[in-house]
């Protein structure tokens, strides 16, 4: 099998395939991690949020406890004031009572400020919980789809990495040393189509968009043995007619 335009061109694409898969293959789990580390940091938001929502609970029922104890201290003033006779006493138990009416007032208040600031705590734990299920729902089919994917993506990886060891069956071997170095070094971007201006018999590397000399354009075209570029040493191939043609018209 000689090393045609043909041969090249589809060679190229393969390493592309498998340079695609590859990336899939890599980036999902990486892209999975990031979105369990998301959800992980969004469930301690939510479990803050409970807490700082059942300590508030904790303070009302707290003040609630205070309130009544406040009362029945103030009952007791009351039962005890009808029972002084020196008016000094009694004056000094009604002030004692007005103080403590004026802090039940206070608790009073705080109770209610409480209620409210739990209520708003509810909504927005409620309001998490809802953000938090949705967005752990998201994740599981994100990972379902990674799982599944996984093993039939590996399949499909090894499936393109030996049609590539075939496909590299046309590469002279007397060259086969210098394109090992080249897919080492530029992987799936190891390959470059020569896109030739007919008119001008000009032609650019599609790598480095830099205009080859005529020399080496003889040899893409010639297509006996392997042709390098000699800006950035990717291995050229003459892009596809039709394919120059389309893009020539889109200019
Ligand atoms: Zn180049």
């Amino acid at each position: 099998m000689p090393a045609t335009a043909e041969n090249l061109r589809e060679l190229h694409q393969l390493h592309q395939r498998a340079k695609a898969l590859r990336d899939r293959l890599a980036s999902a789990p990486k892209t999975l991690a990031s979105r369990q580390a998301a959800l992980d940091s969004r469930k301690a938001a939510l479990e803050d949020a409970r807490k700082a929502l059942q300590d508030a609970k904790v303070q009302v029922k707290k003040r609630e406890h205070l309130m009544q104890a406040q009362q029945g201290k103030i009952d007791d003033l009351k039962v005890k004031l009808n029972l002084v006779k020196k008016n000094e006493e009694y004056k000094a138990i009604q002030n004692q009572i007005a103080n403590d009416k004026s802090s039940l007032g206070n608790l009073e208040d705080e109770i209610l400020n409480g209620y409210s600031e739990i209520e708003a705590q509810s909504a927005d734990v409620a309001k998490l919980e809802a953000e938090y299920k949705q967005f752990a729902d998201d994740v599981a089919a994100f990972r379902d789809q990674v799982e599944s994917q996984t093993g039939p993506q590996k399949t499909q990886l090894d499936e393109l990495e030996k049609a590539v060891a075939e496909a590299e069956a046309i590469i002279p071997d007397d060259q086969r040393e210098r394109y090992r170095r080249t897919i080492k070094q530029h992987g799936a971007d190891a390959m470059a189509a020569v896109e030739v201006d007919f008119k001008t018999h000009t032609g650019a590397c599609s790598g480095c968009y830099v205009t080859i000399t005529t020399q080496t354009l003889s040899e893409v075209m010639r297509a006996e043995s392997l042709s390098f570029c000699n800006t950035c040493g990717r291995i050229l191939y003459l892009a596809e007619e039709d394919h120059q043609n389309t893009r020539r018209k889109s200019r």
